[in-house]
């Protein structure tokens, strides 16, 4: 949530960053500001700060074209306290102008820190929690902006990632985090400082990433890692695998689009290097447990939240019908303050797209805190959850732009099909069933290439039904995540009321909503579990409700049901989850399109949740 950069090197800094922020946008999107250290202090301001209230593109048109200095820090924000407007976006500044800091998550103690500051004189402008820091850091400064940041960290409760910058001191940039992701990008003759790798990988791909504790200090030719009491730190620097181009929309309208469309290939990579024909098992490298204590899990926990969290109830789906081992999947944020029993016994999966979800990320502490070993399901390289875990399978998806996640969401469930196999094969599953489910999983990406031809006859559909205001999603089994996540996506980008629910449950109460304004998506599987669907869809009709049916090409009875029948290729009921979510992906982004909605970000949401 939020995004910060800073840039300091040879080049026009207010360029980068504005191009930078323009690259974080997807984190938040409500504000933006940079502050730029003015070449020659003494003729001018000593820091040029701009901030506007809006999209990147609006901040834009305030910086000048040719703003001096080589530089600065940058903010895209995601208010959490204080309403959206221009003084509210970062960065802030001390009463001097001369200190600014921009921060990424939620100062808790600000109001006592605020009372504290403004009896030694500081002036407010803002409402955020954010400004305290400016003036807390300029009250501990005495010439060197890292000892009055270091000075500063102990005072701070809550969660930060801080970037900020002193007119007095030239060239430095001076970052901390504790919670909140930030990234040093170390260039030729310049650095970088960011939120995540996206808005530097255009420069570097050369990155230290910060951990909970650190502090960094930068110049454009050095850098220096230290914690709140000044013991270095000896960094490690990582090369991103992520190329440029996959953060380009290569002719798509959105990256939303891009990133459906570009399934296919994201599973296979998730896949890819990871199934042992020989012995009918997947190749997992990174879950650091031997044999045998994999062996000796006797229930399977996820923890995750949003769409992470239906790939999970699809993987604990999996994990008991595949594997027979007891499985659940719970919101991170209410497993962790509901002092949850740690039983040695059970292993704990963390699921989350960016590895920095805020509620994933302190249930996981609270797990690990109690002797629970947890693995993570990530798909952004080097961040926390993969750095704090016990192990993991990164999903590999590359990266993900729009806020409403597709190609991740098919890219987890790659790895709990994987995950769900390994366990199966050590329990029950025999040699030849493995061979044959790896087979069945091999085509998938195949499979979802051809569902994605339905691109226009979903596209057809939406326009139809593009005014409703209210959806049902309907699914049972392996389908009803599935049910749970259409329904997500369109909320999410359509801002259309929509409710996912087990099939069997809606006549315990929403079935009530049914009216001939109502469409009900229904995901019919190809087993035991088609017939009670079937019966489900039936009841609808009887109530004047529109159905929209997703089922295996050719059922003609669906067909003759179901007002709109999306067909997907035939596969065994076990895999119709990747399959039937592409339809629900396609039918909410085109229905976003019909009402004019930003796909890419829409309202109230950002990608990346780093705050609880
Ligand atoms: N809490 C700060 C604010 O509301 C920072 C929010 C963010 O992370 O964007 O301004």
């Amino acid at each position: 949530m939020c995004g910060i950069v800073g840039y300091t090197g040879p080049r026009q800094a207010s360029r980068i960053l504005v191009e930078g922020l323009k690259r974080l946008e997807y984190r938040g999107y409500d504000s933006a500001g940079i502050a730029v250290q003015a070449d020659e202090p003494q003729t001018g301001a000593p820091l040029v700060v701009i901030k506007k209230k809006g999209k990147i593109a609006a901040l834009r048109q305030e910086v000048p074209k040719d703003l001096p200095g080589h530089c600065g820090i940058g903010h895209t924000r995601w208010a959490t306290h204080g309403g959206v407007s221009d003084v509210n976006a970062h960065p802030h500044t001390d009463n001097s102008g001369k200190l600014a800091v921009v921060h990424n998550g939620i100062i808790e103690n600000y109001l006592s820190l605020k009372e504290m500051l403004e009896k030694e004189g500081a002036v407010f402008r803002s409402e955020t929690d954010s400004e305290a820091i400016a003036h807390l850091i300029a009250y501990n400064y005495e010439g060197d902006l890292e000892a009055a940041l270091k000075a500063s960290l102990g005072h701070l409760k809550g969660t930060y990632g801080i970037a900020c910058v002193h007119a007095d001191e030239p060239g430095r940039i001076v970052g901390a985090r504790n919670g909140s992701p930030l990234v040093l990008g170390v260039g030729d003759g310049e650095m970088l400082l960011a939120s995540d790798v996206t808005a530097m990988l255009a420069h570097t791909k050369r990155v230290v990433y910060l951990n909970d504790g650190e502090v960094v200090s930068m110049l454009p030719h050095e850098f220096r890692v230290s914690d709140a009491e000044d013991r270095p730190i000896d960094p490690r620097i990582d090369h991103v695998a992520w190329e440029l181009d996959a953060i380009e929309k290569e002719g798509f309208s959105c990256y939303m689009e891009k990133e459906i469309f570009e399934q296919p290939e994201s599973i296979a990579r998730a896949l890819s290097g990871r199934l042992d024909g020989e012995y009918g098992c997947a190749k997992l490298g990174g879950l650091n447990l031997s044999k045998k204590e994999l062996h000796a899990v006797e229930r399977i926990r996820v923890i995750a939240a949003g769409t992470s969290w239906h790939a999970g109830l699809v993987g604990c789906h999996l994990f008991e019908t595949v594997a027979r081992i007891p499985a659940a999947a719970e919101l991170a944020s209410e497993l962790r303050y509901r002092n949850p029993v740690v039983e040695p016994s059970s292993l704990y999966f963390a699921v989350s797209q960016s590895g920095e979800t805020a509620d994933t990320l302190y249930a996981m502490r609270e797990i690990q805190r109690r002797g629970g070993t947890v693995l993570g399901i990530c798909n952004v390289v080097g961040s926390t959850i993969p750095r704090e875990s016990d192990g993991g399978v990164y999903v590999h998806s590359g990266p993900e732009i729009a806020v409403a996640s597709t190609k991740a969401f098919t890219s987890q469930l790659a790895a709990f099909y994987l995950l769900a196999l390994s366990f199966a094969r050590m329990h029950d599953m025999p040699h030849h069933e493995g061979t044959r489910y790896l087979e069945q999983l091999k085509a998938v990406p195949g499979l979802v290439r051809d569902t994605l031809g339905q691109r226009d006859h979903v596209q057809a559909i939406a326009k139809r039904y593009s005014k409703a205001q209210d959806f049902l999603f309907l699914g049972r089994g392996l389908l009803y995540p599935i049910a749970l996540e259409g329904a997500l996506k369109l909320k999410e980008i359509s801002y259309v009321h929509a409710e996912g629910y087990a099939a069997g449950e809606i006549k315990h109460g929403p079935i009530a909503l049914v009216s001939p304004d109502t469409p009900s998506v229904f995901l019919v599987p190809n087993d035991h579990l088609r017939e009670k669907t079937i019966s489900n869809m039936k009841e609808i009709k009887a109530r004047g409700g529109p159905v929209i049916a997703v089922a295996e090409q050719g059922d003609a009875e669906v067909m003759a049901i179901a007002d709109e029948y999306i067909p997907i290729p035939a596969v065994d009921s076990r895999f119709q989850p990747f399959l039937m979510v592409v339809p629900l992906q396609l039918l909410a982004y085109f229905i976003a399109l019909e009402l004019a909605r930003d796909v890419d970000q829409p309202r109230n949401l950002a990608k990346s949740v780093t705050v609880e």
